[in-house]
């Protein structure tokens, strides 16, 4: 394996309790892969505990804390957890917190208004958002104009659409609204030309790096689970996809966006 690379996995959930035997085995071999820092992300209030308690002990583990749009149907229940939980340490995001549409395994009216909540509670606490926006069967951009749309009514929102895997066009209505473009292993087998061309084009200062380990395995190892030390074959994908572009260049720019966002 090459040695890489100061990469930090901007988006993870291997603390989750279920996916992994040894979270901390996982932890320890990222890093002894090169790895500098991951951030685990919360999806519902008992994960978002878990991954506070997971980088609270941990020197290069960082969290954030949120509601998925997928668990929004249960907001009153998970919002007063989710905000008891925003100013512990190591917290450095809200998220994953937005809108699924293709899933909607939450009505579209609960996901609004648990989103909302929760860009109120970022901007109140002066804490970036990890957006998960995923629009439905039928249009590439339902979900993201509602998202777009909540956005606009907080000023000053920062935050990054992880796991993006739209065309040019949108890709510019996320940067254009200041925020960071999440690129995973999606990118390695979803063989989709405006997706390379979408990657070809972001703004180096608003690109992130992730994983979204243990789920989206980059090739060559699909099949297998992810884990935080993948995000150099992501890195290495981008850089060949940005016309040859060097490594260091797109690790430099992955690590340096994520610690001006995070404050890491
Ligand atoms: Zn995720």
């Amino acid at each position: 394996m090459t040695r890489p690379i100061g990469l930090i996995d901007t988006h993870c959930h291997i603390h989750d309790i279920g996916f992994f035997d040894n979270p901390n085995q996982v932890y320890e071999q990222s890093l002894n892969n090169g790895i500098l820092g991951m951030i685990c992300v919360g999806t519902d209030a008992k994960s978002s505990a878990e991954s506070q308690k997971f980088a609270a002990v941990r020197e290069h583990a960082w969290c954030s804390v949120g509601l998925h749009p997928h668990e929004a149907k249960n907001w009153q229940v998970e919002l007063p957890v989710i905000e008891s939980l925003v100013n512990l340490d190591r917290v450095v995001a809200v998220g994953e917190i937005g809108l699924d549409y293709y899933y909607l395994n939450s009505s579209r009216q609960a996901q609004l208004k648990a989103f909302k909540v929760q860009l109120r509670l970022a901007c109140a606490n002066n804490l970036p958002v990890i957006l998960h926006i995923r629009s439905s069967k039928t249009s590439p951009t339902d979900a993201f104009e509602d998202a777009f749309k909540l956005i606009d009514e907080f000023a000053g929102v920062r935050g990054v659409v992880h796991s993006f895997s739209g065309g040019v066009q949108l890709m510019r209505d996320i940067v254009g609204r200041g925020l960071a473009v999440g690129i995973n292993g999606i990118v390695t087998f979803c063989r989709d030309d405006l997706v390379y061309e979408m990657v070809a084009n972001i703004p180096l200062d608003r690109l992130l790096l992730e994983t979204d380990a243990p789920y989206l395995t980059p090739e060559p190892f699909r099949g297998t689970i992810n884990m935080p030390e993948h995000v150099r074959l992501v890195a290495e994908y981008v850089a060949k996809l940005r016309r040859e572009a060097p490594i260091a260049e797109i690790v430099h720019a992955s690590t340096n966006n994520a610690k001006q966002l995070f404050g890491i």
